[in-house]
């Protein structure tokens, strides 16, 4: 197996090539045209204080999208204590949050002294949908379909933001994303390839890639008629139809500054009492129990996660060494596979078919092993993933 000698992507990864020094091509146009670049301390204050003063007869300055997660955590804790902004906190509870994670939140709103909105409507909703999903997911597993998983926030963003917007008239919108949480290889696993630098800058091709992935999620629906539920149908349309309504303009802060992983961790730790899930690989996407679900199935399936890409695109952009990276990679995905117990655990709390949980044990247990006997072709369509996944698992 071939891995990157500056990051830790190895050839498992779709659509992944290496040069004659064994470095790969992410890296290697990571470095002849960097995918992003930071705009600066002075053009973010610039931009938060336009905004301050066009509020300042209002009650609130923007929206705050609160998840209880690291990174918004950390941006509540600088929007009240380093920019001075009034922020409406937004939580949408999109059925899957661990108990620590709403315990952040609490702590979070209470520390920080802000006016939080959570948004619990869609909590059965959202559940009861995983469940027709993932029973229908199973019967002919797609590794690109793993992403479908992602219930409920899409339309909690798309729905109740604009409805908040309006009540109180806000325009603005804080998100605590980082340029370092790409996760292109979901794309791949349809067989769609973008160019790296245009995903990043959004724009035309950024559509065009949108559109394909609507279409190829289609076909597997279209494939598979364990899909062919009511709840999921609504849900697909309701989210169709949502995602044409008008939207809060969003302010990404941490596309200004650089991200300083450490500090966001050592910050929150100790200003607002943060604490990850007991049972989360990493404090990055603890979020989310589906999220972990979503991981532990990449990587027992394709043998990488949305953990290889978040460190080697730390590495990339010199947060954090090599060395680093590749010990936590390791440790996260130890504690990944042991998890099993724990991800069945997680599934039975959405009173899943008793068949689909037998099946996804089968699956996951004998992935590594039995290449032959297993339904390795519906993971994935594109032949070269496929090839070397098979190739991979026969190495096993
Ligand atoms: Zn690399």
């Amino acid at each position: 197996m071939t891995i990157c000698k500056s990051c830790l992507l190895s050839d498992m990864h779709p659509a992944i090539t290496f040069d004659s020094q064994n470095v790969c091509s992410f890296c290697r146009n990571f470095s002849t045209s960097p995918p992003f670049k930071y705009k600066g301390k002075t053009s973010l204050m610039k931009l938060l204080a336009q905004l301050k003063s066009a509020r300042r007869n209002h009650e609130f300055d923007c929206l705050l999208g609160l998840s209880g997660g690291r990174d918004s955590s950390y941006l509540a804790y600088r929007a009240v204590h380093d920019w001075d902004l009034r922020p409406l906190a937004y939580c949408y509870d999109n059925g899957h949050m661990p108990a620590e994670i709403k315990q952040n939140i609490k702590k979070v709103v209470q520390k920080l002294g802000i006016k939080l909105i959570y948004c619990s409507n869609e909590v059965e909703k959202n559940r009861k949908l995983f469940k027709a999903l993932f029973d229908a997911w199973i019967n002919r597993p797609h590794a690109g379909m793993i992403q479908t998983f992602c219930i409920g926030c899409r339309g909690g963003i798309n729905k109740f933001i604009p409805k908040l917007c309006q009540s109180d008239h806000i325009t603005h919108l804080l998100d605590g994303s980082n340029f370092y949480e790409d996760t292109s290889y979901k794309l791949a696993l349809f067989g769609i390839h973008r160019n790296d630098t245009e995903a990043f800058r959004g724009g035309g091709e950024l559509n065009k890639i949108h559109r394909q992935l609507v279409w190829a999620i289609a076909n597997q629906f279209a494939r598979n008629l364990h899909y062919a539920k009511p709840a999921i149908i609504i849900n697909g349309i309701s989210d169709f139809l949502h995602s044409f309504k008008p939207k809060a303009q969003v302010i990404y802060p941490f596309y200004y500054e650089k991200y300083e992983e450490e500090k966001v961790i050592t910050t929150i730790t100790r200003e607002l009492d943060w604490h990850k899930p007991t049972y989360a690989p990493s404090s990055w996407r603890a979020d989310c129990d589906l999220a972990m679900v979503k991981n532990y199935l990449h990587l027992k399936l394709l043998g990488f996660s949305d953990y290889d890409l978040f460190f080697s695109n730390l590495i990339r952009g010199g947060i954090i060494d090599r060395n680093t990276g590749k010990k936590r990679l390791q440790a996260v995905n130890r504690i990944l596979l042991n998890s099993t117990q724990k991800i069945v655990e997680i599934l039975k709390s959405y009173n899943l078919k008793r068949a689909s949980v037998e099946m996804f044990q089968t699956l996951t247990e004998k992935t590594f092993t039995s290449v032959k006997k297993q339904p390795i072709s519906k993971l994935t369509y594109n032949s070269s993933s496929l090839s070397r996944l098979t190739r991979r698992l026969s190495e096993e």
